[in-house]
C-alpha cells in the first residue's frame, strides 16, 4: 500500500521516495512508490501532474490499493524526487473545497442534496436531487461566498464508520475501515479523499456559471478561485468588443442589440420591396431589347446574383408577353434559369439538361420554368448564348 502524503499535507509538493514496483499503463511505464504527494484520480477530484526525478507524470491512477504514476518516459532510478505541479494542486484544492461549500449551501437553502461531482478542466459541476431556482442558485451562491470570506479553518480527521454516523455523516457504502472527514468549521462536515485547503478564504470566489435541468434534479456549473478571476477577465473582453462595436455603454448593450436588430429587419423589408422594383426595371428593360422577335428569346448573365432572384426576373420576363427567358448567374455556383411563357411549346427541362452538361451541374423542374446549378469557373454566357440560337432556329 502506497503511503499518501497528501491526505496530512495537501500542501506538499517536494518529496523523497522508492520505487517499489514497476509495470506498464496503455503503453507508458508506471511505478508504484513507497509513498507520493501525488493524487491519485477519484471522487470526482482528477489526477496530479508533475515529475518523477525529471521523468513527467502524466497520470495518477488507483491501481489495486497502490498509486500508479503512469509516466511520460521511461525512469530507471530506484530512489527518487517527486514533485507535484502546484498550480494544478492549488486550483483543485480551490475548486473541489469550493464545491463542499456550494454543495452544502444548497442543502441549507433548499434541502437540495448533491449527487455527483464532477471537477472539468475548465468548469466544475454538480448535480443536485432536485430541481433547483434562479433565485435558490443565487442564494446558495451568496451563502457560499459568505462562508468563504469568514476565512473559516479546515481540519481533516480520520474516525471510525460509527463515529462519523454519530456526528451525522452519511458514509458512501464503497468506503471501508476508517473514514477521512472533511470540516468547514461549524458549516460543512463530510467523508472526502481529496486535497483541501487549510481555510475556506483560500477558495476566493465561487461563482455559478449556469444550470440546467438533469435527470429529475439540476446541474449546476460553477468556478472558484482563479478560475473565476479568469472567466470575469475573458467576459469582460468580449463586452468591451461589443460595446466597441455597438458604440454603446456596457450598460447600455442589450438596447443597442435590440435596436439593431430592429433596424435591421426594417432595412431588409425595405431592400426587399427594392428588389422586387428593380427587378421589375429589369425585366421591361430585357424585354423590350428582345422584342424584335416574337416570342422574345432573353440572354442575361449576371454576377453574384443568388438563384432566387433569377428566378423572380424569370417570372417577370415571361409575364411581360410571349417570351423565353435564358438567365445565368455567376455566384458561388453557376446558377441557370430557364422560362417560357404559356402557350409556347419549347422542351425546357432538354434544354437545361443540355446547359448543365456543359457546365457540370444538376437540377431540374418541368413545365415552364426550370433551374440548374454548374460550375462556376466554366463560361456560361457561351451557353446561355447556344440554346438561344437553337430556340431562334424554326424547328422543321
Ligand atoms: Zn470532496
Amino acid at each position: 500500500m502506497t503511503l499518501r502524503l497528501y491526505r496530512d499535507d495537501p500542501y506538499l509538493l517536494h518529496f523523497e521516495a522508492t520505487v517499489t514496483a514497476r509495470s506498464e499503463h496503455q503503453g507508458r511505464p508506471a511505478v508504484v512508490l513507497d509513498q507520493t504527494a501525488f493524487y491519485a484520480e477519484s471522487g470526482g477530484q482528477p489526477w496530479d501532474t508533475g515529475s518523477l526525478s525529471g521523468v513527467p507524470v502524466v497520470a495518477v491512477i488507483e491501481h489495486a490499493g497502490d498509486v500508479l504514476h503512469v509516466l511520460g518516459a521511461p525512469l530507471s532510478a530506484d530512489r527518487v524526487v517527486g514533485s507535484v505541479d502546484a498550480g494544478r494542486r492549488q486550483d483543485h484544492r480551490q475548486q473541489h473545497h469550493g464545491q463542499h461549500l456550494l454543495s452544502r449551501a444548497f442543502v441549507v437553502v433548499a434541502q437540495a442534496q448533491t449527487v455527483s461531482f464532477h471537477l472539468g478542466a475548465e468548469v466544475s459541476s454538480i448535480d443536485l436531487d432536485r430541481e433547483v431556482t434562479p433565485e435558490v442558485i443565487a442564494a446558495a451562491e451568496t451563502r457560499t461566498n459568505e462562508v468563504i470570506w469568514s476565512a473559516r479553518p479546515v481540519s481533516v480527521r480520520m474516525v471510525s464508520r460509527e463515529e462519523a454516523t454519530a456526528l451525522g455523516v452519511a458514509v458512501p457504502a464503497e468506503v471501508k475501515g476508517a473514514v477521512r472527514l472533511v470540516e468547514a468549521e461549524g458549516f460543512d462536515l463530510q467523508p472526502c479523499g481529496g486535497t483541501h485547503p487549510r481555510n475556506t478564504a483560500e477558495v476566493g470566489v465561487v461563482v455559478v456559471a449556469g444550470s440546467e435541468r438533469y435527470k429529475g434534479g439540476s446541474r449546476v456549473r460553477f468556478l472558484c478561485g482563479h478560475r473565476a478571476v479568469a472567466a470575469f477577465r475573458s467576459g469582460r473582453t468580449v463586452l468591451d468588443q461589443l460595446a466597441a462595436a455597438f458604440s454603446a455603454p456596457v450598460s447600455g448593450l442589450a438596447e443597442a442589440a435590440t435596436k439593431t436588430k430592429g433596424e435591421v429587419a426594417e432595412l431588409s423589408k425595405r431592400l426587399r420591396a427594392l428588389q422586387e422594383q428593380s427587378v421589375e426595371v429589369e425585366a421591361r428593360r430585357l424585354f423590350a431589347g428582345a422584342s424584335n422577335t416574337t416570342p422574345a428569346v432573353v440572354v442575361a448573365a449576371y454576377e453574384g446574383w443568388p438563384p432566387s432572384d433569377l428566378r423572380t426576373l424569370a417570372q417577370a420576363l415571361v409575364g411581360l408577353g410571349p417570351c423565353v427567358a435564358l438567365l445565368g448567374s455567376r455566384a458561388d455556383k453557376a446558377y441557370v434559369a430557364l422560362a417560357q411563357s404559356e402557350g409556347l411549346g419549347h422542351d425546357l427541362p432538354a434544354l437545361l439538361q443540355e446547359a448543365l452538361l456543359k457546365l457540370g451541374g444538376k437540377g431540374g423542374g418541368r413545365g415552364n420554368l426550370v433551374q440548374g446549378a454548374g460550375d462556376p469557373t466554366l463560361p456560361l454566357s457561351p451557353v446561355l448564348e447556344g440554346l438561344a440560337a437553337k430556340i431562334r432556329t424554326p424547328r422543321p
